[in-house]
């Protein structure tokens, strides 16, 4: 690292954006570090809002103690919006009027829910991406009577799980023709909707929201594009998030374009073209193994990428462990498990189907590239080694 950097600022004081720090200092950064999020909340954990936090088991999320950041000397500059970057002269601008400079920038600023244009933002309708969504959404759920939720990806299924686990009915509205299709394929997926059947959920796929019943500021229902009607005072809408790169668009840092899934376009250890710009977390379209730049929307490639990120920067060096892609989902009592790539499969094998427990097998040409399971800790996790082989093989 040059001897200039005495100033690392880190925008998105989420999971990537404190992870990226805690690994920068792991590696013997001993210079300045500032955080700044636009939430008035230290860092936090995303995923027990979608579960243990919704159902209300607890209200702790926060990632690290306070007392975290005054030994690491890492300064938060909380509930304060970037607004912009000005490359030439280092500095990044702030919604509060003021600037702030930096040695190296990174950007983690992670997504924004993505919402329907045309629908009226009214009382019962939301979104779930930061803590005081869900907190919103808690509040109402202890007196909803009917909840319709737009979207059955992990974030809508988790949240139909956690529903019903409160006894509130719900009716699970997904486009495709299974739940987790785009993730996981239409066969797991029928797994996955057969389980939210058997918990009294109306899962209803290949139909779409048109529009939402309203009256006064309150949500009443919604109508599909099938012509039906459903009555509901929660509607959650689940259909995915952009990547917060609006305070970019006039900083010249290189986007990549929304039909490819936008982000901040890196190499393949975070940095962008822009000297001394880099970018980390869900927001960041890393160059992969596979020649193409992709965004990952997933609490464990974070910490992963902060690594790699951190020991480029420095130039120490880098771990050395092949990264197999790693996700979970918890919904009742089931743990659902994907390690590797199921979107390149050509071929789905259910090799374990055990009432709401079971084990499928994605192929690539014949070769092992994913493993789903459910409520198969120790099966899918002993299919790890399999993967890092096929990984390094053919760049998973
Ligand atoms: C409800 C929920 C459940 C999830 N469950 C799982 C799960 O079970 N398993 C799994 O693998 N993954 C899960 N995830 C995904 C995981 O949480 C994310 O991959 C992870 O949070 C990504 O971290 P990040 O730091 O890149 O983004 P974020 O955590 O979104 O952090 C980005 C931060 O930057 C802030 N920010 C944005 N713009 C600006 C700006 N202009 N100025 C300042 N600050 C800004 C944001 O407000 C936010 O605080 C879940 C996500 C959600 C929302």
């Amino acid at each position: 690292m040059s001897e200039s950097v005495e100033h690392v600022l880190i925008v998105g004081a989420g999971l990537a954006g404190l992870r990226t720090a805690e690994e920068l200092r792991r590696a013997g950064y001993d210079g300045e570090l500032t955080l700044v999020g636009d939430e008035n909340r230290a860092p936090y954990d995303r995923p027990p809002l979608s579960k243990q936090f919704m159902r209300g088991d607890t209200d702790d999320t926060a990632l690290r103690p306070a007392e975290f950041f005054a030994d690491e000397r890492i300064t938060l500059r909380l509930g304060v919006s970037a607004t912009g970057v000005h490359t030439a002269d280092r500095q990044v601008t702030l919604g509060d009027g003021t600037s702030i400079g930096y040695d190296r920038l990174i950007i983690a600023t992670g997504l924004r829910p993505r919402r329907i244009p045309d629908f009226p933002d009214v009382r019962g309708v939301h979104v779930l991406r930061t803590h005081a969504d869900a907190l919103g959404m808690r509040e109402e759920l202890a007196n909803a009577r009917n909840a319709v939720i737009v979207g059955a990806g992990f974030i809508g299924c988790e949240l139909t799980a956690s529903f019903r686990a409160q006894g509130v009915p719900v009716v699970l509205i997904e486009p495709q023709s299974t739940p987790l299709a785009a993730a996981l394929g239409p066969q797991v997926g029928a797994l996955v909707a057969r389980m939210h059947g058997e918990e009294g959920v109306d899962v209803r796929c290949g139909v779409g929201v048109e529009a939402l019943v309203t009256e006064g500021d309150s949500v009443r229902g919604v109508r599909l594009t099938d012509g039906s009607a459903l009555e509901a005072d929660l509607v959650v809408i689940g259909v995915g998030s952009v990547p917060a790169t609006d305070w970019l668009t006039e900083s010249g840092i290189p986007l990549a374009a929304p039909i490819d899934g936008g982000g901040v376009l890196t190499d393949e250890v975070g940095r962008t073209t822009v000297p001394d710009v880099w970018a980390v977390g869900d927001v960041a379209a890393w160059l992969l193994d596979t020649g193409r730049n992709k965004r990952i929307e997933h609490w464990t490639n974070a910490g992963e990428q902060a690594a790699l990120l951190a020991a480029a920067l420095l130039g120490t060096e880098p771990p050395a462990a092949v990264r197999v892609p790693y996700v979970w989902s918890d919904q009742y009592d089931v743990k659902i498990q994907v390690l590797g790539a199921p979107a390149l499969a050509d071929e789905v094998q259910v090799v374990e189907d055990k009432g709401r427990k079971f084990l499928a097998h994605y192929f690539r040409g014949g070769t092992l590239v994913a493993v789903v399971g459910a409520g198969m800790t120790g099966k899918v996790m002993k299919m790890r080694g399999q993967l890092a082989a096929t990984a390094e093989a053919a760049a998973l």
